[in-house]
């Protein structure tokens, strides 16, 4: 049974906002909510906080981590030496080469994983990097490996 009280600051839902299934007592509340979920979707538990880093001291980081990630599961990784590279690292897998493109990704406050477009010609693996460190390819490696 739903709560008839705002789960922000508890007031009484008013029946109109209760019968569309609403939580909050007013989209100002709402909205409340919604940063704090916001906030702790990409709180980056486990690590140090980031949130001082620049956009690209980011980027950096990310491409890193997935670089560390994919060494440590045994790949042999590539690393673009020019600036603004169509793809960040390569892999080796026998005489395969396979491109990967790393982009930092953010929670939505449902908690679902958002990136910037991409150009899906341009690469044929994606990292997303979240802020806690977490890694999403897309495909999954084991796709591309076999
Ligand atoms: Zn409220």
């Amino acid at each position: 049974m739903a709560s008839t009280h705002c789960h922000v600051c508890g007031s009484e839902i008013d029946a109109s906002r209760l019968a569309r299934g609403a939580k909050y007592c007013s989209l100002e509340c709402r909205r409340a909510a919604y940063a704090e979920k916001y906030r702790t979707a990409n709180d980056p538990v486990g690590a140090e906080p980031e949130s001082f880093l620049a956009p690209n001291q980011r980027a950096a980081l990310s491409e890193l981590l997935v670089a560390a990630d994919l060494i440590r599961r045994g790949y042999h990784v590539f690393r673009a030496l020019s600036s603004g590279p169509p793809c960040n690292l390569m892999v080796l897998v026998g005489e395969r080469v396979y491109r990967i493109y790393v982009k930092a990704g953010l929670r939505t406050p449902t908690g679902r994983l958002m990136f910037p477009k991409v150009d899906r010609a341009k690469f044929d693996v994606l990292a997303v990097v979240e802020r806690n460190g977490a890694i999403h390819y897309v495909p999954a490696l084991d796709e591309f490996t076999t």
